[in-house]
């Protein structure tokens, strides 16, 4: 199975210091960028998009869903699925749904929660997921070492034995196995980070071994100079930890596009629909 790439699409600000931030006037202009390179390499992406992103950026939004890309809902407001109650993220998936429904004529059928933020305690939100209508989730993060992660979820993409019976499919964001331990290495820091031989041999051993591979980006990564553009004070440690390697990141991003073959987290996830396995939980 080849390589998914999706990217978030989001503020950096707003998604990582403050949700009640405004989203920035750089997040429109570096999507648009990403919809340029994507283009440039014949790429087709799953893009996760803000709801906060979609109210001030219509126009991309509509760029992406003609230019081929699946666009699939990252929620509204960018808060944690866990700091919401059922209720709450009901009402944000369908918000975020319903807008990027008219904004591009076509349906929404992918969620993927801020922060990869489905985790053991907000496990409930699949069940939810699945009732209004979506086809899949790729929310979770099997990886050990992630911030927020379900450590040992399954790898690759299954079927959800949910209680309410509905169907939903789970596509967890890429890891690598390695002595029987799913590190993280599907992108964002990772692949700011790490030199792209490495990124490539983690791919090349997924793709080999017959899995899929989730990765996913934010079209911030592609913009080494927001941190001289900044309105609000930053800590040296963040402005170092989040702005490090961004200015080699396209680079390298071409060149995992260029060397593996892509599909839609759609197309993983209908497939997966028939054949992957049933995960009880
Ligand atoms: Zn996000």
């Amino acid at each position: 199975m080849p390589l998914v790439c999706t990217v978030d699409v989001e503020d950096w600000a707003q998604s990582t210091l403050d949700t009640d931030l405004p989203i920035s006037d750089r997040a429109g202009p570096n999507m648009e960028h990403v919809l340029d390179v994507l283009a440039e390499e014949k790429v087709k992406a799953t893009c996760f998009v803000l709801g906060r992103f979609a109210e001030k950026f219509p126009d991309t939004v509509r760029r992406i869903a003609s230019e081929g890309h699946e666009v699939a809902s990252h929620g509204f407001g960018h808060v944690d699925v866990f700091r919401l109650t059922p209720t709450q993220f009901r009402e944000d998936i369908r918000r975020s749904r319903g807008q990027l429904e008219a904004l591009t004529g076509r349906p929404v059928l992918g969620y993927r929660a801020p922060d990869f933020s489905i985790v053991k305690e907000s496990i409930w939100a699949l069940e939810i997921l699945a009732e209004e209508g979506f086809v899949y989730d790729a929310s979770i993060n099997p990886a050990v070492m992630a911030r927020f992660g379900v450590p040992g979820f399954p790898r690759q993409p299954v079927r959800m034995a949910l209680a309410g019976g509905a169907p939903l499919v789970e596509l967890p964001v890429a890891t690598l196995s390695f002595f029987g331990r799913s590190l993280p290495v599907a992108g964002g820091g990772y692949h700011r980070l790490l030199p792209f031989p490495v990124i490539r041999w983690a791919i090349e051993k997924s793709v080999l071994a017959g899995e899929t591979f989730m990765a996913y980006c934010h079209p911030y990564e592609f913009d080494p100079d927001e941190f001289r553009h900044l309105d609000c004070p930053l800590p040296l440690k963040t402005r170092l930890h989040q702005g490090l390697g961004r200015r080699g990141f396209e680079n390298k991003f071409r060149r995992m596009l260029r060397e593996f073959e892509t599909t839609l987290a759609l197309q993983v996830a209908e497939k997966a629909m028939t054949e992957a396995p049933v995960y009880e939980g």
